[in-house]
């Protein structure tokens, strides 16, 4: 029996044509497809006719599978001596469980190979023309998660810029971090909401309004939230 292996993927951030050749070549090969919400679906149209496809997210980040059981029908099928391709939204290792399951296989001795994404973090501003840098104005640049719980764990590091991601429920904690950071409330912020696709939207404010600005246009997930002076930069806003 020939030899399984994994590939796990960044599928990108939305347009599916922003997967990488290597991405869509493993698609292209696959016998079994694993895939995310956030991965776009028309990806699978270049699935073999007889690829077994499988979802295992749900739009509002319910699991339909627990990650243990995504490694255990990972690890089943490769050792049957499927090429699985598992296909993960943006980057596969940014903010992502894909190192979890790179582990797990390797301790079971799977074969496994990571193919990189483009993160949604940077492909979701600059798709409004964001930058996220500018030589000699902004150099530094932060991504984070927004999503802990505790305030206190929240991090806004002194960097010129700062992409949040899973940021939009918790956006109050995320505003009181950035002012106990010393950024002022004048400080330009924008959440930019299913970055790539053909509903992608931008909210722009300041640190001071941008939370009633995102209720007032129900901003949802998905959405980058990402503050500094490169928000100024954004188009169609
Ligand atoms: N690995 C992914 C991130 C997964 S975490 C990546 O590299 O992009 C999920 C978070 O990513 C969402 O809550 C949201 O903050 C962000 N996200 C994913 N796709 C997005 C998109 N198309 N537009 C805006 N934000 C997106």
């Amino acid at each position: 029996m020939a030899r399984g292996k994994v590939y796990i993927i960044g599928a990108g951030p939305g347009d599916w044509e922003l997967i990488t050749v290597k991405g869509l070549n493993r698609i292209k090969e696959a016998d079994v497809i694993i895939y995310d919400f956030l991965a776009s679906k028309d990806l699978l149209q270049f699935a073999k006719e007889k690829a077994k496809v499988i979802c295992c997210g749900k739009a509002d980040g319910l699991h339909i599978l627990e990650q243990s059981e995504i490694n255990r029908l990972l690890f089943r099928f490769a050792k049957r001596g499927n090429i699985v391709a598992r296909l993960k939204g943006g980057d596969p290792l940014v903010f992502s469980r894909g190192i979890e399951e790179a582990v797990y296989l390797k301790n079971k001795g799977i074969d496994f190979e990571i193919v990189q994404g483009v993160t949604s973090a940077f492909s979701a501003p600059e798709s409004f023309g964001i930058p996220l840098t500018r030589k000699g104005r902004y150099s530094s640049i932060a991504v984070l998660t927004g999503r802990k719980s505790n305030k206190d764990q929240l991090d806004a590091p002194d960097c010129d810029t700062l992409i949040y991601l899973m940021a939009v429920a918790n956006i109050n904690n995320v505003i009181k971090t950035l002012l106990g950071s010393g950024r002022g409330k004048n400080t330009p912020c924008a959440f930019i909401e299913r970055g790539t696709t053909k509903d992608e939207r931008i909210i722009t404010g300041t640190i001071e309004n941008i939370v009633s600005k995102a209720q007032k246009y129900q901003v949802r997930p998905p959405a980058v939230f990402i503050v500094g002076e490169v928000v100024k930069y954004a188009q169609r806003s």
